[in-house]
């Protein structure tokens, strides 16, 4: 059966979000339709704005809902099951074989392409296709079809209203510190940026026994937020020269933000063989030279979705968000549905630091 529903569709890069009924095709063999009860807004939701896009396009890539049915090649998942939808991969390549499928060879075709090869759309209800693969869900909706390889099945317990922005930021900064960056217990850490991503990276970092957690952010409130989620310090951006002299060594830093003068900033805090992880390329340019690299003996890590495998580190983070250790649903404030402009413009100012929406039908 064919499903209609509500999904805020983006028409221009400059264009507000319009609350649309669309028509979602049936979902195929491997395919999986869950009833989205809510779906976190993600930075790569909002940086589709600043490159080429095939518009009208349905984002969202943090969804969280109900599975409402299963194509007949799933397993292991079943209509009634409560999930979240992370990245899609294929399976079968190298770093997929090797629980590594944030560095799936199909990681962007699956992904990122507006129109995946073979893969039916989504369509207004006059028959105009709309870009609806996003993440193998574009999850700003009331329903969406995800794969059997991004649906990650969660217990009962867990809300549905907090749940969904695991399957993408928090796994993302949580993954880098704790399968990537590997703090030790007194260790010290920088963290460049504290949005979804270098909070959850700081709540980690603490759990990890980090002894120094640095926050560097432009926003005061986020300041603030990072110093309540276990940052021992927060400071806004400086020059390479000042953060130096202010924030001295550490072992291990972070980047978030993906602006080469956080990366400088990053480096040059590092010690000696320290470890650099980087997760965003908006505005990377060559910013390493043999100083860092060679001389220095710097480590530098592109980091992918925290390099995680989500059915093993998504019931994990679950699991200490229960004992009280990874409290990551204080970061984030619902918002209906059709406030998603309103969401967007709350993030986008730093006011608020994850938004969850909330579809209604
Ligand atoms: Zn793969
Ligand atoms: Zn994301």
């Amino acid at each position: 059966m064919t499903r209609t529903t509500t999904a805020a569709v983006l028409r221009a890069a400059d264009a507000p979000f319009s609350l649309e009924r669309v028509m979602l095709p049936e979902p195929r063999a491997e395919e999986v339709l869950v009833r989205i009860h809510a779906a976190g807004m993600c930075h790569s939701d909002v940086s589709v704005r600043l490159g080429e896009w095939p518009w009208p396009v349905i984002l969202g890539h943090e969804g969280a809902g109900v599975v409402e049915a299963v194509g007949e090649r799933v397993a292991g998942i079943a209509p009634g099951d409560h999930v979240v939808l992370t990245f899609d991969s294929c399976g079968h390549c190298r770093a997929c074989s090797s629980a590594q499928p944030a560095y799936c060879d199909e990681f962007g075709a699956r992904n990122m392409a507006p129109r995946p090869a073979g893969r039916p759309l989504a369509t207004t209800l006059d028959g105009e296709e709309l870009a609806s693969r996003w993440f193998a869900q574009s999850s700003f909706a009331g329903y969406a079809i995800a794969t059997a390889r991004n649906t990650v099945v969660i217990d009962h317990d867990v809300p549905l209203e907090i749940a969904g922005p695991l399957g993408c930021g928090v796994q993302t900064g949580a993954g880098a510190i704790l399968n990537v960056l590997r703090p030790e217990p007194g260790d010290s850490v920088a963290v460049f940026g504290t949005g979804g991503v270098g909070l959850s990276a700081i709540l980690a970092a603490r759990l990890a026994g980090a002894s120094r957690i640095v926050a560097i952010e432009p926003h005061a409130p986020r300041r603030e937020f990072a110093l309540r989620f276990g940052a021992t310090e927060a400071f806004a951006p400086m020059d390479e020269a000042e953060v130096r002299a202010v924030v001295g060594e550490v072992d291990h830093a972070l980047d978030t933000t993906g602006q080469t003068d956080a990366i400088r900033s990053a480096l040059s805090v590092l010690r000696t063989r320290g470890h650099l992880g980087v997760l965003a390329w908006r505005s990377i340019r060559p910013v390493v030279g043999p100083r860092d690299l060679l001389m220095r003996g710097i480590t530098m890590t592109g980091i992918m979705e925290g390099s995680v495998e989500p059915n093993e580190f998504i019931p994990r983070l679950i699991e200490l968000w229960r004992q009280g250790l990874f409290p990551f649903d204080q970061m984030l404030t619902s918002f209906p549905l059709h406030e998603i402009n309103i969401a967007e413009a709350a993030m986008t100012s730093g006011e608020v630091v994850k938004p969850v929406l909330l579809p209604e039908d």
